[in-house]
This record gives C-alpha cells, structure tokens and sequence, in this order.
C-alpha cells in the first residue's frame, strides 16, 4: 500500500477519534447542567411543601385562639343567662350560645383537616430533606467525576491532534489537501475500505477492472459514487493491513 493511502486511513481513524472526544467535552457540561437544573427543581419543591407545612400550622394555631375566644364568649352568655328576666331574653341568649358552638364546630372540623393534609407536608418535607441530602452528594460526585473526565478527555484530545500533525507531514499535499477536501464534503469521511467489490461506505458496486486497480493499492482512486478515497485489505493481511488501533482508543 503507498504510504498516501496508509496516512489517509490513519488520518480518517485519528479524526473520528478527535471528534469523539470533541462531542464528550461539549457534552458533558451539559449534563452538568441538567442534573444541577433538577436538583434546583427539587429544593424549590421542598421549599414549597415547608411553607405550606408553616402556612397550616399558622392556619390551625389561629383557628385554636378562635374556638378559645367562642368558648369565652358562650360562658360570658351562660353568666348573663342565669339573670334573664323574662323567657325571650334567656331564649335570645340560647341563640347566641348556640352560634357561638356552631362556629366552634366549623372551626374544629376545619382543624382536623389541616391535621390530616399537614401529616402528608410532613411526610414529604422528611422524604424530600433525605432524598436531597443524597442528590447532593450524588451531583457533587459527578461534577467531580466531569471534571476528571474532561481533564482526560483533553490530554487525549491533544496527543490525537500532535499524532495527527506528524500524520500530515508525513502525507504529500496533494494526498492532504484531497483528504480535507472530501472529509469536509462527506460528513468526516474521506476514506472507504472496498469489500468484496463494493465501496463500504455508499454500497456502490465498482466495475470490475475499476475494482482490480483499487485492489492494488498503488495510487489513490476516489470512488465514482461518493468520491471517497478506496483502499482494498486482502483476506488474508487483513490484520496486518487495517488501520491499528488509534491512539484514542
Ligand atoms: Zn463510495
């Protein structure tokens, strides 16, 4: 194989990496975000339930003073009862006591429901505060983790573009130019291995003879379809022949 058609292969597999690399640094930020953006969600919704939780138990401490005050007020009227003259005056204080207990009632009964819907705030401030604890070391752990991760992914990202340059250097500019031409062209790959008569990355069939000047890899030829550049690996160099393995991998 001419050393062109080697570097072009080298270059392809060394660009896939770069770019890998590039979309998890871009990435990962983001993921930063959405998991802080959720943790911010669930400490505003623990905010909410601990005011409504305050909200009930001011509501229920003022309904309290409220039956205290009827209950002042019906033996305030007891009192006056007792020195009712005639038989509708001690009926007029028998309405008002009796007012004044229906209200005790509307407020008791309203009490009791503010019993019941402040066990449930309850239960969910305690779950919320013990689910948050644990979001927070988790967010905490992964922004660590991120910034290793990131920190990684540079030093790869930097070895893959000085491996590249040397990569290019070694490539005639003729070969290079061609390479970033098509690359730019064809959504990042420049480079197609023929199999068994058929360009792998469009699936075109070549024709026969096209096909046995690919084989020899001994100049490059772009693919009459999607005009990447061909190389051809015989079954049996296959191993020794295919790009190695990548620096980035
Ligand atoms: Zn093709």
């Amino acid at each position: 194989m001419i050393p062109d058609l080697r570097l072009a292969i080298h270059l392809q597999s060394l660009d896939q990496g770069i770019a890998e690399l590039e979309r998890e640094i871009a990435a990962l930020p983001k993921h930063i975000a959405e998991i802080e953006r959720q943790l911010d969600q669930h400490l505003r919704r623990l905010e909410a339930d601990r005011s409504a939780l305050s909200g009930n138990q001011k509501e229920s401490k003022k309904l309290e003073g409220d039956v205290q005050v009827e209950e002042q007020k019906i033996s305030k009227l007891r009192g006056q009862m007792v020195q009712a003259k005639t038989n509708e005056v001690y009926r007029a204080f028998q309405h008002e006591i009796e007012f004044c207990e229906k209200e005790i009632r509307k407020f008791e009964d309203r009490i009791l429901d503010l019993m019941s819907e402040s066990e449930a705030l309850e239960k969910n401030v305690r779950g919320a505060e013990v689910s948050l604890k644990a979001e927070k070391k988790q967010v905490e752990r992964e922004k660590t983790d991120t910034r290793d991760r990131t920190a990684l992914d540079r030093k790869q990202l930097a070895e893959g573009q000085a491996e590249r340059d040397r990569a290019v250097a070694r490539m005639s500019p003729a070969a290079y130019a061609a390479y970033e031409r098509i690359r730019s062209k064809r959504g990042g790959v420049a480079v197609a291995e023929v199999v068994e008569g058929l360009c792998t990355v469009c699936h075109m069939v070549l024709r026969p003879q096209f096909f046995q000047d690919v084989r020899r890899n001994e100049e490059i030829l772009y693919c009459e379809s999607c005009g990447r550049m061909l190389y051809y690996v015989p079954p049996a160099a296959a191993e020794e022949a295919a790009p190695g393995p990548s620096v980035l991998s």
